[in-house]
């Protein structure tokens, strides 16, 4: 999990607040200063820990809960809710708006960037756009192999010159390249030998002059903690298109620093990297960041956004039908998806209904976009047979539906064991059970 020691301490912190007997003054304190300590051991500037924690005192201790919402539930729901607003609003993708999109990236050497040039490459190649890199880093020769070595399995080009020594020039060169190879996505690599924030975004203005991207995104290296401020808050003066990607967040305490120091001067950070590897980037979302740090299975605090789901949720006969069966084929499980995903965190709301409770697996139900999409593409290289009766898929399909997808063997069988958990899932579910879910969405 991203940013773990700091999850576990605000989510013990919570905890004190779900197993006391009743919430007094001196609790709300207690809850606060612990939340204090675990935001400072992350490195999160000491006046931004203060402002948020004496919001979310006021707040704990003045506001009266809604009717049906205990105290407790309602201290929890502030906790979640300002800790979302220290990250940001709300989630701003990147978006692939013309063809072809232009994406400049910058960032001091050994922040990570071209790792995550790399990764947004794949990323969106995932998605199901062309994308052409063009590596304008002219300092460091090695870069330009370096992109090759991440890319070429994924038969993504790179474009690039090791001895070309104007970066300026390579960079136009490269969007002119690609721009004739019906590419959707361009993503220019810099260089990143800079010593100051100043040469950097010198460069980045000079290359920007010249090719006009879309959007300048910065990539800040998450183990520099709230130092992350001076970087992004001089980049964010000098680019109006100007979005960040802090990466490690895997591997470092000060994560939540970094964080919140970027979220502090306004700029969006639309990514984040949490690992080494090409796919270890993750579209950055504060709602749904909290979450995962607090482990919010078990947070109520969500009824709010439940209620609102509760009247736009219309299920048809045949979404019930779907419910109740206990036997699934992958297009049903395909359709299920999609009615969850309209309903919102499938996960919370069963997580409400007595008897249900806890014992959902975590992974059983995350039906982002992108999941779905993706799950859609390797469908779409099933044959009938093989949607209407998964059990045939044996090693050699999986290896055939990845390659005709695109997508991993790993990926097909990411989809088949949610597929397996699902079905065991609802084949679980007593008609009590089915009825109550049901009542719910008042079916
Ligand atoms: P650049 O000099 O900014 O282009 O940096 P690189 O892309 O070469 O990355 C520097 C080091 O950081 C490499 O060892 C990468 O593997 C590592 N790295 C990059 N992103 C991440 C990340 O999100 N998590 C972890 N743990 N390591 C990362």
């Amino acid at each position: 999990m991203v940013l773990d020691s700091l999850g576990r301490a605000l989510s013990n912190a919570l905890k004190k607040i779900a197993r006391a007997g009743s919430v007094d003054e001196a609790l709300v304190k207690e809850v606060v200063r612990d939340i204090q300590r675990a935001l400072l051991q992350a490195d999160v500037n000491v006046r931004l820990v203060l402002k948020l924690t004496k919001e979310i005192q006021r707040r704990a201790l003045e506001e009266k809960p809604p009717a049906g919402i205990s105290k407790k539930e309602h201290i929890i729901k502030i906790v979640y809710e300002e800790l979302t607003k220290f990250l940001g609003t709300e989630a701003k993708p990147i978006e692939i708006k013309e063809k072809p999109t232009v994406l400049l990236t910058v960032g001091v050497q050994g922040s990570g960037k071209t790792t995550t040039v790399a990764k947004l490459a794949r990323y969106f190649q995932k998605r199901g756009y062309k994308v052409g890199v063009v590596c304008s880093d002219t300092w460091r020769p090695g870069a330009y192999h370096q992109l090759k070595q991440l890319l070429d399995p994924y038969h993504i080009e790179v474009f690039g010159d090791p001895n070309e020594k104007d970066a300026v020039k390579l960079a136009k060169e490269g969007v002119e390249y690609f721009k004739t190879r019906d590419v959707d996505l361009i993503i220019v690599d810099t260089a990143g030998r800079h010593k100051e924030e100043k040469d950097l975004i010198e460069e980045m203005r000079m290359i920007s002059e010249e090719i006009r991207p879309h959007e300048v995104i910065l990539v800040i290296d998450g183990t520099i903690g709230q130092q992350a401020y001076n970087q992004a808050l001089a980049f964010k003066e000098a680019t109006p298109i100007g979005s960040i990607i802090v990466t490690k967040l895997d591997s470092s305490a000060k994560g939540g620093g970094a964080l919140s120091a970027v979220a502090a001067t306004g700029a969006p950070i639309k990514f984040i990297g949490v690992g080494e590897k090409i796919d270890d980037l993750e579209p950055f979302d504060p709602a749904r960041f909290v979450s995962r740090l607090l482990g919010l299975g078990d947070i109520q605090g969500l009824l709010e956004k439940f209620k609102e789901l509760e009247k736009e949720v219309e299920f048809t006969e045949e979404d019930i039908d779907r419910f109740l069966r206990g036997k699934f084929t992958l297009k049903d499980m395909y359709a299920q998806l999609e009615a969850m995903r309209k309903m919102g965190p499938l996960k919370q709301i069963l997580r409400m209904i007595p008897g249900l409770g806890y014992s959902l697996p975590d992974e059983l139900i995350s039906v982002g976009e992108e999941r779905l999409r993706k799950f859609k593409v390797i469908m779409d290289s099933m044959t009938e047979e093989e949607l209407m009766n998964p059990e045939i898929i044996n090693y050699s399909r999986i290896k055939r539906i990845a390659r005709g997808s695109g997508t991993s063997i790993k990926d097909v069988k990411e989809l088949l064991t949610q597929y397996n958990q699902m079905k065991k899932f609802f084949k679980s579910m007593n008609k009590r059970q089915l009825s109550r879910l049901a009542r719910r969405f008042g079916m």
